[in-house]
């Protein structure tokens, strides 16, 4: 199993920590086109997804991660990288990926300073234990879809979410030992696979 992580801007070297220690067979940074041969899933990390949007079409990117998404590539994004892959931004009249079919909101959870950690129930991770979650200018998820599954929610907001091939969470799963979120995903990929 061959896993990417968008290595453009972000928290890229957690990510790929963390998806090894979910029992990832091989984790790659993918910077270039060429990186993207031959992945089974893909993961867009965190950061300011309007940079990350800018660079991803700088270094020709945006098209084929689109179309690998199209493909049924596994894909998850946290954060900004939720942002990537959603359909429908509030209060703008452009996507980026637009393959997620949710509507959210950017840093809808205050600025920079109101960053916070709380303890979510995550459907389909291992185990009874909380989740405990990383907020940084997070955004969340106002509309979701028909074929999208709720996977939790934060004071009636919706913050991880699955369109199956699709995962996104607004906060950050990278920044914490809890790998459970990766190991969901690596399933994910597993099934696609089949
Ligand atoms: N606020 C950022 C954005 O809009 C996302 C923040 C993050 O990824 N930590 O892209």
């Amino acid at each position: 199993m061959k896993i990417g992580v968008l290595a453009l801007q972000g928290a890229v070297a957690e990510h790929i920590k963390s998806l090894e220690q979910a029992g990832a067979d091989e984790v790659v940074a993918v910077k270039w086109p060429a990186d993207l041969e031959g992945l089974d899933g893909l993961v867009l990390p965190g950061g300011e997804s309007t940079t990350i949007g800018k660079l991803m079409n700088k270094y020709e990117l945006m098209e084929p991660v689109r179309e690998m998404a199209k493909n049924g590539v596994p894909m998850f994004g946290t954060c900004a990288g939720l942002i990537l892959l959603a359909e429908r931004i509030h209060g703008q009249d452009w996507s980026h990926l637009g393959v997620f079919d949710v509507l959210v909101d950017r840093n809808s959870f205050g600025r920079q300073v109101d960053s916070f950690e709380t303890d979510l129930d995550v459907k389909g991770l291992e185990g009874d234990e909380k989740y405990r979650a990383v907020f940084i200018r997070a955004p969340h998820i106002m509309e979701v879809g028909d074929k999208v599954d709720v996977l939790s929610t934060f004071h009636d907001r919706v913050v991880t979410a699955r369109q199956g091939h699709i995962l996104g969470a607004s906060f950050h799963p990278e920044l914490t030992d809890d790998v459970r979120l990766h190991k969901y995903f690596l399933s994910m990929v597993e099934e696609a696979k089949k």
